[in-house]
């Protein structure tokens, strides 16, 4: 197996390298990562976003007839690596380009393409995904969200929880039911909603870190017209998976990896008693651990994008990068709340101006974002691994 990249991917890799060291925002470039709050954070991440698009690398995996690169498997992974090694800023419209986007692109109509496919890259409509309801998570067929047809339009009633970015955006791409006649996965119809309308409403979720991330919507006789039905009226289930597959083929391996560089640093510059804390043979092997798992995963991931170079298309081995970032990610910001101890509570004044606090309280969330580590493990076990199916998990959206 050869790991060298060939000329022209190192070539792609220079290109962002250069771009990137011009165009990341003020302070960002000597890693002083200056974290807005309210709404100079949304306008400093619109400004990114604006500013990836022009320099052509929002959308690098989407088709260059749509305004991306057309990149190849191997160039998003090196996208990632540099995304991730310059801790450059994340992308405010990340569901809309990483999701919503390409499943328009795959499941839209030409009408909904021309409409919706170009905002979404240049991040001028932001968009959330509502698909999580109180009851229905891991089975989303169980939703109770209702969409009924008056007219020409689609009147829509229920709730929505858990929905990221929600604050920010512009348009949902929304699962309800339209009929309960039949089996509990048909009448799902998936619709594209406008949400800065009377008809919707919503209330933040306050987390641990003390961020706003998601949101509680609520739907109360909100409208859309007919035309933003995606697929066919009730068979709304295969554009669910189809957007799942997409969600469930994006990494946070090289993210990890930095954290643990950032980490490796910190125990090599810091110290206790007068020694290094690298000098400590339990900190060594805690983080020799790491760096084994780091590596692996990183191997790991290498070689579903080769498979995935040869199928074409996103495949259940996603599930296996998602179930060993995010385990690892919990285990090495873990690792680095005993190392750092006390100091964490420092918040951003403290080490790593709080970042590898702030990566701790999240890695609990990442395990259970986009399907759950048990229903990753339930893909693997019967997609990869052929094992029977569990009559849980044939209800799920998520497998
Ligand atoms: C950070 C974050 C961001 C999110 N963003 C969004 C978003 O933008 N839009 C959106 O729609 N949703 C979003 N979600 C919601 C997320 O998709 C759901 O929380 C997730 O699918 C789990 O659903 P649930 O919370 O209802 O838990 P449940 O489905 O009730 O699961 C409870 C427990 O049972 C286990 N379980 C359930 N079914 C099975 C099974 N078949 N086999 C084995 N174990 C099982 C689960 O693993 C879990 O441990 C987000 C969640 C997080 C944490």
């Amino acid at each position: 197996m050869n790991f060298e990249y060939d000329d022209e991917h190192e070539a792609f890799r220079r290109e962002l390298r250069e771009w990137l060291a011009e165009n990341l925002p003020a302070g960002w470039r000597d890693g002083e990562r200056e974290m807005l709050e309210g709404d100079e954070r949304e306008q400093f991440l619109r400004d990114w976003q604006r500013t990836l698009y022009d320099g052509g690398w929002a959308g690098v995996h989407w088709p260059e007839e749509y305004g991306g690169r057309g990149a190849s498997l191997i160039e998003q992974t090196i996208y990632r690596e540099e995304m991730a090694r310059a801790n450059a800023p994340p992308q405010i419209n990340v569901i809309g380009i990483n999701f919503v986007g390409p499943t328009l692109v795959a499941a839209g109509t030409e009408a909904q393409k021309e409409r919706f496919v170009p905002n979404i890259l240049s991040g001028e409509e932001i968009w959330c995904q509502g698909y999580s309801e109180p009851d229905a998570g891991s089975d989303i067929a169980s939703l109770t969200t209702r969409a009924e047809k008056q007219g020409d339009q689609w009147v829509i009633n229920g709730q929505k929880i858990w929905t990221s970015y929600a604050q920010y955006a512009d348009w949902c791409f929304l699962v309800a039911r339209t009929d309960d006649s039949g089996l509990k996965h048909e009448g799902i119809t998936t619709l594209l909603v406008d949400i800065d309308q009377e008809g919707v409403s919503m209330d933040p979720i306050h987390q641990a870190s003390d961020e706003e991330g998601f949101n509680q919507v609520y739907f109360d006789d909100a409208v859309t017209s007919a035309d933003n039905i995606v697929g066919e009226v009730g068979r709304g289930w295969e554009v669910v998976m189809t957007l799942s597959a997409f969600e469930h083929s994006t990494t946070t391996i090289f993210s990890i990896e930095q954290n643990y560089l950032d980490l490796l640093e910190y125990c090599r510059t810091e110290t206790r008693a007068g020694e290094p804390l690298i000098e400590d043979a339990r900190v060594r092997r805690k983080l020799a651990d790491l760096d084994a798992r780091v590596q692996a995963a990183k191997v790991s991931h290498y070689r579903n994008v080769s498979e995935r170079s040869e199928t074409g298309t996103p495949g259940p081995e996603g599930s296996m990068d998602l179930v060993v970032a995010d385990e690892l990610r919990n285990d090495l910001t873990n690792v680095a709340m005993d190392v750092l101890g006390p100091e964490t509570a420092l918040w951003e004044d403290g080490p790593n101006d709080g970042r590898l606090a702030d990566d701790y309280l999240g890695s609990y969330g990442s395990w259970i974002a986009a399907g759950t580590g048990d229903i990753q493990r339930n893909i693997i076990g019967e997609r990869v691994l052929g094992l029977p199916k569990d009559d849980k998990s044939q209800e799920s959206h998520r497998t």
